[in-house]
């Protein structure tokens, strides 16, 4: 008789592990990775950052059980993510209409609002960006919804194809739930300016839509609070609102799965009845979630001389991203007149839509260097020992 697994298809491959498989099986000492969603120092290393060191100490000098977290995480996590995420003056947390999970991660915080989602608004469809992070359409569509794309990068001009975004938000049936990236919007790099978030918040308030806003990069763009005014504003609104965020990059805590989601109600008492369903969510798919992640970024989150050596560390990591933007477009200039690179230091976060085409990410591969398809590139893997060799590259396969 056949087996219950015969007739299993192999899966695609995930476009980005794959390139990760190639760049591993590749034996030339000088291969580069810019396919990656990862920050890497200028060593090319992963760091692992002094505050997150230091924190990780004091929790060795006293140590504790690992009994149960409550289903919503710890709550020194869940307040100091909660007060970094809408600021610790804002009406939403005094009139108590905000609650926060902590989640296994962004990804984790984006799967419990898609299931949440999925039980209240079961009818309402979910619009992304084109292009967006690869995994929400899988995400939100392994959670039951049908996914669309509302258009968002304008390949001509590098930037945003913000007429095309604004009609499609006001074309999209009221209750519809509208993924938007709060910054550092991945892969493209490209954001919306002030001005075109608040046409943004006005059309999704009078359209009647439900912004998921997704913080994965928080820190990476202009500075904390900067990213993060987007979901201030929008809070200010009186609207529901989902906030998933990460602390994989911002803390450098990738494997460690730091990530919350947050949800606005209108009330107090609405804000309670959410969060005992959404802790049903939880309880249901893993039923709480891990201590020492939550410790660490509590920890660093609520003690002052920690926090200030977290906001040091997020800044460096800023600002070497922005070197090594505006170091490419320098060398480039150079290896590649006639060839304009300058929107490379409009755009934010690790990652740059280079305009580099398939066939031309073909050819680095050819030379070791490895980029999406799409021609995004981790801005992040970038250093000062690997970047005239990409930018001969470059130069070469133009
Ligand atoms: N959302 C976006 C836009 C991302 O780019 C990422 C990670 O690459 C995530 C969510 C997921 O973050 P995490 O690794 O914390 O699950």
């Amino acid at each position: 008789s056949a087996s219950l697994f015969g007739a299993i298809d192999m899966a695609p491959r995930d476009p980005i592990l794959g390139i990760t498989e190639a760049f591993n099986a590749d034996t030339n000492p000088a291969k580069i990775n810019l396919g990656v969603g990862v920050y890497y120092d200028d060593n090319g290393k992963v760091p692992l950052l002094q505050c997150v060191r230091k924190a990780e100490a004091k929790l060795m000098e006293q140590p504790a059980p690992r009994t149960y977290l409550p289903i919503e995480g710890l709550a020194a996590y869940d307040k100091a993510v909660q007060e970094l995420v809408f600021g610790a003056d804002s009406a939403v947390i005094q009139e108590k209409r905000a609650i926060t999970v902590q989640a296994l991660g962004g990804t984790g915080a984006l799967k419990l609002g898609a299931d949440f989602l999925k039980r209240f608004a079961p009818g309402s469809e979910v619009y992304i960006s084109d292009p967006s992070w690869e995994n929400h359409r899988a995400l939100f569509e392994g959670a039951g919804f049908t996914v669309n794309n509302y258009a968002y990068y304008d390949a001509a001009t590098h930037g945003v194809n913000f007429e095309g975004m604004l009609a499609a938000l006001k074309a999209m049936p009221q209750g519809s739930i509208v993924v938007l990236h709060a910054c550092c919007h991945n892969p493209t790099g490209a954001d919306l300016s002030q001005d075109q978030w608040s046409q943004v918040i006005d059309a999704v308030v009078a359209g009647g839509l439900v912004p998921f806003l997704d913080m994965a990069y928080q820190g990476f763009g202009a500075g904390i609070a900067e990213d993060g005014a987007v979901v201030r504003r929008f809070a200010e609104k009186n609207i529901p609102l989902l906030v998933s965020n990460s602390f994989s990059k911002s803390f450098s805590l990738y494997g460690e799965r730091a990530g919350a989601l947050s949800i606005v109600a209108t009330s107090a008492e609405e804000a309670a009845r959410v969060l005992s369903q959404l802790k049903r969510v939880i309880r249901t798919n893993y039923s709480n979630p891990p201590t020492h992640t939550a410790k660490v970024v509590a920890m660093v989150l609520s003690t002052p001389e920690l926090r200030q050596l977290w906001e040091e560390e997020l800044a460096g990591m800023r600002v070497r991203i922005k070197e090594m933007r505006n170091l490419m477009v320098e060398k480039l200039k150079e290896k590649a007149p006639g060839h304009d690179f300058d929107f490379v230091r409009e755009q934010v976060g690790m990652f740059s839509y280079s305009g580099l085409t398939k066939e031309q990410v073909g050819k680095l591969r050819d030379e070791s260097i490895y980029a999406v398809d799409t021609g995004r590139i981790c801005v992040a893997a970038l250093n000062s020992t690997n970047l005239d060799r990409v930018v001969d590259a470059v130069a070469k396969v133009l």
